[in-house]
C-alpha cells in the first residue's frame, strides 16, 4: 500500500511538470499501471484470504452450536439430559418468579424396571427406556421439557401448566406406555407391558428447585407405595394416605 502510494505520487510529480517528453510519459504511465495492478493482486488475495476466514468461522460455529446440543442430549434416548433439565428447571423457576404463573414439574419412574432388567437383560431395557422417552415426547409441546432425569427417571418440566392439565398430561403418557405391547424383535419373545408412576408438584412461590423437586419425588414414591402405574399429585388421596403410613 504504502509502495503504492509512493509510485502515485513520484508519478504525480513527474506529470506536473509540463516540460516532460512523450516518452517519459509513457513510462511513468507504465509503472502507475504495474503498481496498479500490483495492489490489485493484493487486495484480491485479501479478499480471498478474508471469504475463506469467514467461512472458517461459520464451520466453527456451526460446530459449536453441535456441541452444546450434545452436550443437553442425552445419548441412549435422544431427550433432554440431566443438565438440560437443571439448565431449564432453573430457568422456568426465574420465568414463574418474574410473571407469577404457574409451573409444574412431573417426576416418573418405571415400575419394577430392575426385575425387567433381570428378566430380559440389559440391552432391552434400553429399547424399552428409548420407548418411555418417545411417549414422553409425543405427548409434549411448546415451552415445556421432556427429560432423562437419571437412569430410569424422567421429568417433565410444564410452565404455565395448571395442576389438573399438569395431571392429564401425565396420565396420558402413562396410559400410553402402558398400551404398548412389547415385542423382542430379535427373538420374538413377548415382554408383556411396561408401566410408569409419576409424581406432580405445583411450584409454590420461592421455593427452591431442590424442594420442589423433593416434593415431586415424594408423590412420585406415594405413587409407588399406592400400587404403581399411577399419577399422584399432593392433593390426592394416595399422597394422605402415604404420608399417613410414612408418620405411622
Ligand atoms: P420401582 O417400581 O420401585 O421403581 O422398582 P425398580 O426396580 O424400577 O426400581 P429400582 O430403583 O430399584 O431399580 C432401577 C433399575 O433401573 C436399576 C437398573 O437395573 C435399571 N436401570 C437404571 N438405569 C438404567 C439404564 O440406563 N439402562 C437399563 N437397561 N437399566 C437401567
Ligand atoms: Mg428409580
Ligand atoms: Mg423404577
Amino acid at each position: 500500500n504504502n509502495a503504492y502510494g509512493r509510485v502515485l505520487s513520484q508519478a504525480s510529480g513527474k506529470l506536473g511538470s509540463s516540460t516532460l517528453p512523450d516518452t517519459e510519459i509513457r513510462t511513468v504511465v507504465d509503472k502507475m499501471l504495474d503498481a496498479t495492478k500490483t495492489m490489485e493482486a493484493r487486495s484480491k488475495m485479501l479478499e480471498e484470504r478474508l471469504t475463506a476466514s469467514s467461512r472458517e468461522i461459520g464451520e466453527l460455529r456451526e460446530r459449536l452450536d453441535a456441541v452444546r446440543r450434545e452436550n443437553l442430549t442425552d445419548q441412549l434416548t435422544g431427550i433432554a439430559n440431566r443438565r438440560a433439565f437443571d439448565v431449564e428447571i432453573e430457568q422456568s423457576i426465574l420465568r414463574a418468579q418474574s410473571s407469577g404463573k404457574v409451573l409444574c414439574l412431573v417426576m416418573c419412574d418405571v415400575d419394577h424396571f430392575k426385575k425387567f432388567n433381570d428378566n430380559w437383560g440389559h440391552q432391552t431395557g434400553d429399547q424399552v427406556l428409548r420407548l418411555v422417552a418417545n411417549c414422553l415426547s409425543e405427548n409434549v409441546k411448546g415451552a415445556d421439557t421432556a427429560a432423562r432425569y437419571g437412569g430410569e427417571e424422567f421429568a417433565v418440566i410444564l410452565p404455565e401448566t395448571q395442576l389438573p392439565d399438569a395431571l392429564r398430561l401425565a396420565d396420558r403418557i402413562r396410559t400410553a406406555i402402558e398400551s404398548k405391547k412389547l415385542i423382542k424383535k430379535s427373538t420374538g419373545d413377548i415382554l408383556g407391558v411396561i408401566t410408569v408412576s409419576a409424581g406432580i408438584a405445583r411450584w409454590a412461590p420461592g421455593e427452591s428447585i431442590a424442594d420442589f423437586i423433593a416434593r415431586a419425588d415424594t408423590c412420585l414414591y406415594a405413587a409407588k407405595r399406592t400400587g404403581r402405574n399411577k399419577v399422584v399429585t399432593e392433593t390426592d388421596p394416595a399422597y394422605l394416605q402415604a404420608e399417613k403410613n410414612v408418620a405411622a
